[in-house]
C-alpha cells in the first residue's frame, strides 16, 4: 500500500491569496499520508496554472524551491479549469499510480482523501467525490448547477449529479483518458462513459476562505454549452422534431386558406401572416444557432490545435533533486 504513487493536481487561476493556506495544508495531508504508510514518498502535489496574471506562479515557484513535495505546470495562457486537469493528469500519467484533482481553494475537503485511497486499494479505477449538498452556494450557483444536471440528465447524458472535478483516477483510467483525442474535452461527462470499476465518496464542502470564485458566469455558460454540445446530439433531434411539427401547422394553415379561397373568403388575416413569420423565423433561427454550434464544434475539432501549451514545468524526481522541464 505505501508503494502508491498519488499526484494531487491542483488547477490553479490567480489564486495567489488561497495558495499559502492550500499549500501548507496539502503539504500537512500529504506528509501525514506518507507517514501513515498510505502512499509513497514519491508522491507530489502538481500545481497547474493556468495564465495567471497575478503572483501564483512566483508562489508555486517558491514552493518548488522549498519542497521537493511539490511540482508545478504553467501554461502559455488561460486555457480554463477543465484544460487545467487534464494536463496535470497527462504530466502525472507516467509518474503516478493515481492522481486526485481538487481545486486550489480546497472548499472540498481533503480529509476525503483517505476515503479515495481506500476506493482506491479495493480495486476501484474511477472514485467519484460527490459533495453533499450545495448549502455553501448561492441561491445563483445552486439553481443553475440543478438547471445543468437535470438538463444534462433530459438530454441522455451520463454526468453524475454533485460531482464536480474532485475525482481519483488510476493510471489504467488515466491511460484510457489520454486515448480520448477530442480537443474540447468535458471530464465530467467523458469519464462516467469510459465504463471501468468505480466507487464514489462522500464529502463536504466549505466556504471558499481567500480569494473570489474564478468561474465568471461566461466560464459557467461556456462549461454548459460545452458539456451539452460535446457529449449529446439530442439538441439536433429535438429542432427537427420541432420542425417536423412546425411543418404540419404550416400545412394545416396552407389548407384552411385554400379553403377559405375557395369560399370566397378572401380578407387576409394580417396578425396571422405577421405572427406566423415571426414564430416560423424565430424557430428557424435557434434551430441554426443550435446547428451552428455543432458545425463550430467540428471546425475547431477539425483544426485538431494543441489543447494546451506548456511554458514551463518544475517537478522533483525522486533522487534528483533538480528542476526538469517535460
Ligand atoms: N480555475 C482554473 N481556470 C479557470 C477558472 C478556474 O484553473 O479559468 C480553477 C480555480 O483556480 C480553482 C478551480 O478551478 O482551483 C475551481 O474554481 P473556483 O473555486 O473559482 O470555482 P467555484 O468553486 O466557485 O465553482
Ligand atoms: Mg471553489
Amino acid at each position: 500500500m505505501k508503494d502508491t504513487v498519488l499526484y494531487l493536481v491542483v488547477p490553479c487561476y490567480n489564486e495567489e491569496e488561497a495558495l499559502e493556506l492550500s499549500m501548507t495544508r496539502l503539504r500537512d495531508k500529504m506528509r501525514r499520508l506518507m507517514r501513515e504508510e498510505k502512499i509513497s514518498s514519491k508522491s507530489r502535489v502538481l500545481f497547474v496554472d493556468d495564465g495567471s496574471r497575478d503572483r501564483t506562479w512566483e508562489l508555486i515557484h517558491t514552493y518548488t524551491q522549498q519542497d521537493e513535495l511539490f511540482a508545478g505546470l504553467r501554461f502559455s495562457r488561460n486555457y480554463g479549469h477543465q484544460s487545467a486537469i487534464l494536463a496535470g493528469m497527462m504530466a502525472a500519467r507516467s509518474r503516478a499510480d493515481a492522481v486526485v484533482t481538487i481545486d486550489a481553494d480546497l472548499q472540498q475537503d481533503i480529509e476525503a482523501l483517505d476515503r479515495f485511497l481506500e476506493c482506491y486499494e479495493n480495486g476501484s479505477d474511477i472514485v467519484y467525490g460527490i459533495r453533499n449538498d450545495r448549502n455553501t452556494d448561492g441561491f445563483f450557483k445552486k439553481t443553475t448547477a440543478g438547471i445543468f444536471y437535470k438538463l444534462m440528465h433530459l438530454l441522455g447524458c451520463k454526468t453524475i449529479t454533485n460531482h464536480a472535478d474532485y475525482r481519483l483516477l488510476s493510471k489504467k483510467a488515466l491511460n484510457a483518458l489520454s486515448e480520448f483525442k477530442e480537443v474540447n474535452l468535458f471530464l465530467r461527462g467523458l469519464i462516467p462513459t469510459m465504463g471501468f470499476s468505480s466507487d464514489v465518496v462522500y464529502f463536504d464542502v466549505k466556504e471558499r476562505e481567500a480569494g473570489q470564485s474564478k468561474y465568471t458566469l461566461r466560464k459557467m455558460i461556456t462549461l454548459a454549452v460545452d458539456g451539452i454540445t460535446s457529449m449529446s446530439t439530442r439538441p439536433l433531434q429535438i429542432i427537427t422534431g420541432i420542425g417536423f411539427v412546425t411543418f404540419l401547422v404550416s400545412l394545416l394553415i396552407f389548407i384552411s386558406s385554400i379553403v377559405d379561397w375557395i369560399c370566397g373568403k378572401v380578407v387576409a388575416g394580417w396578425t396571422t401572416i405577421v405572427a406566423s413569420i415571426c414564430l416560423i423565423g424565430g424557430v428557424m433561427m435557434i434551430s441554426q444557432g443550435i446547428i451552428g454550434a455543432y458545425i463550430g464544434k467540428i471546425y475547431l475539432e477539425s483544426k485538431e490545435r494543441p489543447r494546451y501549451l506548456v511554458d514551463a514545468m518544475i517537478l522533483h524526481e525522486e533522487k534528483e533533486d533538480r528542476d526538469g522541464t517535460d
